[in-house]
């Protein structure tokens, strides 16, 4: 080996995002300082994970020390703790750029978000946006990385202080590790209970006694090690000799998370395929669900060999699951793009899709209370489903839960929906918008609630792609309370009471008025059997898109011109009725009112009046006249 006799520093200020990071993390007052360990530890088995994938292809690599491992060595007398792992290694250039130069995305996303939450959680997020590494720095003041990429001659050494720069520099061979790398902390002075074995071996048991490298304690730098966790894959055990808090623990290192896992899933599956699959569904939202670029978090491997954690495994509907899938048929040598054409995998994905969808349908019934917390957490991604999975429509919506306008405000099925269905009723209706309690006081439900008949309320984006995606429910399609005809008179009112006989000619007259003055602005205006109490209320017309849909387009910048609303209006209303007989010489009031019918029925949605100075000076004008 090489040794380099005279090295050249070389002091680099880091990019502003990750200096900023680093700032938070030196003056954190974040509680759990603990983390630091969990980030570090997860880093070396990635290391070792990277590197026992590479030697597949590349058996030089491994060289004579196959077996991976982990050494944390602690050092009460210097205050130092160090953690070294024999895996993949850096390079002088890879040091640079992952510690320090390249602002990876999950900086800015971290920071984001951390300017919102409370204290507390700021160190349970950490690990969630791959910027562990950096949390060194709540406990050291300087940090110290000594790396030698597997089959290099040569290695390096990354230090700082956190404080704005670090400093490069190639190392003497003799003091790096022989491949892998040697992390050392310089303790602060209110950190040295991390030189405290007995603390040091509890934390990292519970933190990370499942991570799949074997890891090992040392308590003093001379001492012997002693090996705390012994790298055996959990998902390997049969189920019933893990325990509840062993699959909590490897949940929590596994996705960098801090609640509990809200369905646990771990089975073998035999016959054609053989692999084994332990995967969660967590029990709070992280962060970036809806990130469109946020990929599936299920990590492939292959006979207990880590391959990828970019196998696209479970469809991007049931992206919130955590976890690996275990395969004994993929070959190992096998190129990672390759593996993604695989029918092997294929299978397995349609095989892991498919159940835990099932598990999910078993919790419905089977813990009710925990499937809600669930559907509450991810329902809106697994709607997502409703369109873009056509083979699991009926499952997806035998799970899906909503709110509606059935009295109490629990969740509903579509067979709780279906089991109270009107008579001569068609469709299943709904209604969509942003606010449930606006919503639910629409004036075009009250012909619906006055006939019992059940209305979902759909609140979610998600919501107005699939209605609109052609599906149906037991052969009922779902159909819009704001769209086209409510067509509502063969159903009878709940009380009992015929609907009202058909609107009166000066009604119809009145209503032609309307339509003859808003001229353009409406592509209809006509008499309504969806309404009660109000006097009148915009739909969409029969084609085209529901005003719901309307608007997030437009919102979205991807809608141009959107589609006249259809003006209805109540015949029975006893503000109609006054206004139908108001002498027709009276222009002035006829017309402000048919103005106003209008303005209000947009206030109702929402939305502004078309003029709002307008509005006002008619409303005004009424006013006095209803003094006067
Ligand atoms: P993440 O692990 O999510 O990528 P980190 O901040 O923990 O984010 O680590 C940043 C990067 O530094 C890693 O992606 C890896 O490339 C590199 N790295 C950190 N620790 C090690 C290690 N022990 N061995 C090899 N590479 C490492
Ligand atoms: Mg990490």
């Amino acid at each position: 080996m090489t040794t380099i006799t005279e090295a050249v520093p070389e002091t680099r200020s880091f990019e502003a995002d990750v200096a900023k990071l680093l700032h938070l993390m030196v003056h954190s007052v974040y509680s759990d300082k603990d983390v630091f360990l969990r980030e570090l530890i997860s880093n070396a088995a990635d290391a070792c994970e990277k590197l026992r994938y590479e030697g597949l292809s590349n058996a030089s690599l491994l060289g004579e020390d196959g077996q991976p491992r982990i050494t944390v060595t602690l050092d009460p007398d210097n205050r130092r703790f160090t953690i070294e792992d024999n895996g993949i290694g850096m390079s002088e250039e890879e040091l640079a750029d992952a510690l320090g130069t390249i602002a990876r995305s999950g900086t800015k996303a971290f920071m984001d978000k951390i300017a919102g939450a409370r204290e507390a959680e700021g160190s349970h997020l950490i690990g969630q946006f791959g910027v562990g590494f950096y949390s060194a720095f709540m406990v050291a003041d300087q940090v110290e990385v000594i790396s030698r990429r597997a089959g290099a001659d040569t290695a390096a050494s990354w230090s700082s202080d956190g404080l704005g720069t670090y400093t490069i520099q190639p190392v003497d061979s003799a003091d790096a590790p022989g491949r892998g790398t040697r992390v050392l902390l310089h303790l602060k002075e209110e950190a040295s209970s991390y030189t405290e074995s007995f603390t040091i071996e509890r934390t990292i048991k519970t933190q990370s006694g499942h991570v799949p490298v074997p890891i090992f304690l040392k308590d003093r730098p001379d001492a012997e090690p002693k090996q705390i966790a012994d790298g055996a894959a959990l998902w390997t055990r049969p189920k019933t000799e893990v325990t509840a808090e062993e699959y909590k623990d490897f949940y929590r290192s596994a996705a960098g998370q801090f609640d509990e896992p809200a369905l646990t899933l771990h089975y073998h599956a035999e016959g054609l395929h053989e692999y084994s699959v332990l995967a969660f569904v967590p029990e709070t939202k992280p962060f970036d669900l809806f990130d469109p670029d946020r990929a599936g978090r299920m990590k492939l491997y292959v006979r207990r060999v880590f391959i990828t954690d970019d196998a696209q495994i479970l469809p991007r509907y049931l992206r919130f699951v955590r976890g690996l899938v275990d395969s004994n048929d993929l070959p190992l040598n096998v190129s990672r793009e390759m593996i993604q054409e695989s029918p092997v995998l294929a299978a397995i994905q349609k095989g892991i899709s498919n159940r835990v969808l099932s598990e999910l349908d078993k919790l419905t019934t089977g813990d009710t209370e925990r499937y809600l917390k669930i559907w509450d957490n991810f329902g809106p991604v697994l709607k997502e489903g409703l369109y873009e999975d056509y083979t699991r429509r009926e499952a997806l919506l035998g799970l899906a839960r909503f709110k509606t306008t059935a009295p109490g405000s629990e969740w509903r099925s579509l067979k709780d929906y279906e089991a109270g269905l009107k008579e001569n009723q068609t469709a299943i209706y709904y209604a969509t918008g942003t606010d449930l309690d606006r919503l639910a006081a629409s004036p075009q439900l009250e012909g619906f609630r006055a006939r019992g008949i059940e209305v979902l309320l759909l609140t979610d984006q998600v919501d107005s792609f699939w209605v609109t995606s052609g599906l149906d429910y037991e052969g009922k399609p779902f159909k819009s309370v704001t769209q086209g005809l409510a067509d509502l008179s063969l159903i009878p009112l709940a009380d009992g009471e015929q609907p009202a006989v058909a609107a009166s000619d000066a009604v119809n007259g009145f209503i032609a008025f309307v339509k003859e003055t808003l001229g353009d602005a409406v592509s209809d205006v006509r008499v309504s059997d969806r309404l009660i109490e109000s006097a009148a209320c915009l739909v969409a017309p029969e084609h085209g898109m529901d005003r719901q849909l309307e608007k997030l387009l437009a919102g979205a910048g991807r809608l141009d011109t959107a589609a006249k609303p259809v003006l209805e209006i109540n015949p029975h209303h006893a503000l109609v009725e006054k206004l139908s007989a108001v002498d027709g010489s009276d222009e002035v009031i006829r017309a402000d009112a048919a103005h106003l019918l209008f303005d209000e029925a947009r206030i109702a949605d929402g939305e502004l009046p078309v003029d709002p100075r307008a509005f006002s000076a008619r409303l005004m004008r009424l006013l006095e006249r209803g003094i006067g």
